[in-house]
């Protein structure tokens, strides 16, 4: 009887196990998710980078233009790529890859920052640390050279998370970082895109909904190091005529920025507004922490179908602790790039 019972047991034990293998096995990579497939094992490094979202479409872009765009993202990519090649850590690759597009005049953040209704640059920053996910973020200054390098310091040298407005450029200053006259952030193109919103204003104090065939620009990266760390990024001037000390989701740790080792790195771009609300770069990490599902398809549920349909446009870039990658957006184009060991992509317009 006693052995009877063994051998049943040991029957379930062995139908239990091939269950399970045979389960593994009928597991697609699309059903595992990430851009390709997560059954790899996890690269020495993993690096994803956007420019912003909007109406980037190839019609209207010189092939000059779209040169010129690839060209930034391939550098500010092996920028990133050569930190974490040599073992450097996520954070440093996220701030390194994004003052790079600060610098750049062609991006919404840094120089190339879009006006303000009062003809001033309001710029804002933030990072977070997927190890223990310390964070700082800055929202409005006007005097700070790289503001991604202000919010690492709000991080690292502030028991604070978020500072704001004036008092940013006083730490700023007491951090000895690079400060620069309001007028370096001044670009032609974001002049004109100040004009053009303002011969468009509706006249009753409401921002005017940013037309399909402007972009936005802010830029953001996440990154993946050796030690199989995560970080993530972004930094804005925010959107063309904004008002009253406005600030987006750029800021806003678990909006427009987040990252958790278990998780996610992730940096948003778009009608910030929404990703506030929805809360956007939580959602996805709680989306998977929570639900179980893949980088990518939680990115696609939030950007297709939640901001979607609420109106929201824009779009994120998304890496796991496995170095999968998630790029979604609901608009013309995104401007993104990633890269890991061996392997670079760049694009800037939807398929
Ligand atoms: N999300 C940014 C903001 O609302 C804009 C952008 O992504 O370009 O400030």
């Amino acid at each position: 009887m006693r052995n009877e019972n063994i051998m049943q047991n040991n029957s379930y034990f062995l139908l239990a196990i091939l269950l399970v293998l045979v389960g593994g096995c009928m597991q697609s990579p699309e059903q595992e998710g990430g851009t390709s497939g997560s059954s790899r094992s996890r690269p020495e490094y993993a690096l994803v980078i956007h420019g912003g979202a909007g109406g980037i479409r190839k019609e209207n872009m010189s092939p000059e233009q779209e040169l010129a765009y690839t060209r930034a993202l391939n550098e500010a990519l092996d920028i990133g790529e050569a930190i974490l090649q040599e073992g450097g850590t996520a954070l440093d690759a996220v701030e390194q890859t994004i003052i790079h597009l600060e610098d750049s005049p062609l991006f919404n953040a840094g120089r190339g920052a879009v006006f303000t209704a009062d003809s001033t640059n309001e710029l804002d920053a933030s990072i977070m640390d997927g190890r223990d996910r310390s964070a700082g973020a800055i929202g409005g200054v006007a005097t700070v050279k790289n503001p991604i390098r202000a919010a690492r310091a709000v991080m690292e040298q502030s028991p604070h998370v978020l500072l704001t407005g004036a008092g940013t450029e006083a730490f700023a200053r007491s951090q000895n970082l690079a400060m620069v006259d309001p007028e370096y952030f001044r670009t032609e193109r974001s002049w004109k895109a100040l004009e053009r919103a303002k011969a468009r204003e509706l006249g009753n104090g409401r921002l005017e909904p940013v037309p399909a065939g402007e972009k936005f620009g802010t830029v953001g990266c996440a990154a993946l190091d050796r030690n199989g760390h995560l970080a993530a990024g972004t930094s804005t001037g925010g959107m063309t005529n904004k008002k009253w000390n406005r600030l987006g989701d750029s800021p806003i740790i678990g909006a427009g920025t987040y990252a958790d080792d278990a998780t996610c790195a992730v940096s948003c771009t778009g009608h910030g507004e929404y990703f506030i609300r929805f809360a956007v770069a939580h959602d996805l990490s709680a989306l998977m922490a929570y639900k179980g599902l893949s980088v990518e398809e939680a990115g696609k549920h939030i950007i297709h179908d939640k901001l979607k349909q609420a109106g929201g446009a824009g779009g994120l870039i998304a890496l796991d602790a496995t170095g999968n990658v998630a790029m979604p957006f609901n608009t013309p184009g995104m401007y993104r790039g990633y890269a890991r060991p061996g392997e670079r992509n760049v694009a800037l317009f939807g398929e």
